[in-house]
């Protein structure tokens, strides 16, 4: 069975039909290239907020650290002010091996606090590379918008023009094959018409009949039995 359509018109709203689709395509590719530079610069500024998060932990180290050194020079020069107070020598000695023992508990302290310096400088580092990372991801972002916004007026007029002369066709279609090419449409879209290939369906490949081909090189529209295509020849 055959539609009231002629391969011609069914060949120029396939062509329509798959011009509108791509650039539909084209059209919601911009906010996917959006959405993955935003989480490219989320990602990195997630990074910055924990290196500043390590730099503060590292400098409370060095604080905490610089702290416990200064109590126990004070406690020592305490100590030291005591010695001339002895009255017994057992007591002096005592007194000047406590004084020996804290000034050796500093220099193990003053080596902490070089090291938790130079882990904060380690630390600190690490910034400068995040900060460029930020940076370039910036600018990607914004590049991608701008690019976005001026192709998407673009391709929104290419849309408008293609979709106006797609109705345009699809007003000439016969009123008695309009319903069928409708449904179809509806449910498959741009798929819904496919060329013949060779002797087969160009949308699922199923070889087509005699009765069909016979059909359809008469300039027929002929439905596939197997996916329910809007079938037409090729030129
Ligand atoms: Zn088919």
């Amino acid at each position: 069975m055959s539609l009231a359509v002629s391969a011609d018109s069914l060949r120029t709203l396939h062509r329509l039909h798959r011009q509108l689709a791509d650039l539909r395509d084209q059209l919601s590719a911009g906010p996917r290239q959006l959405v993955a530079r935003t989480k490219q610069l989320q990602a990195a500024e997630a990074t910055q907020a924990a290196v500043q998060d390590e730099i503060k932990k590292a400098k409370m180290v060095v604080d905490q650290k610089q702290l416990q050194l200064r109590s126990a020079e004070s406690k020592i020069l305490d100590l030291e002010g005591k010695l001339n107070a002895c009255k017994t020598n057992r007591e002096y000695q005592t007194l000047r091996d406590q004084v020996a023992a804290d000034k050796m508990a500093t220099t193990v302290l003053e080596d902490e606090i070089l090291e938790a310096l130079e882990r904060l400088d380690s630390v600190k580092n690490k910034l400068a590379p995040i900060d460029v990372e930020i940076a370039t991801a910036k600018r990607l972002l914004a590049e991608t918008q701008a690019k976005v916004d001026g192709e998407s007026a673009k391709l929104e007029t290419e849309v408008a023009r293609i979709k106006a002369d797609l109705d345009a066709a699809e007003g000439e279609l016969p009123v008695d094959s309009r319903e069928v090419y409708r449904r179809i449409v509806k449910s498959k879209g741009a798929e819904a018409m496919a060329a013949v290939e060779g002797e087969s369906c160009g949308g699922c490949f199923q070889q087509l009949t005699g009765n069909m081909l016979a059909e359809l090189s008469m300039g027929r529209v002929v439905p596939c039995r197997n996916c329910g295509c809007l079938l037409y020849l090729s030129k």
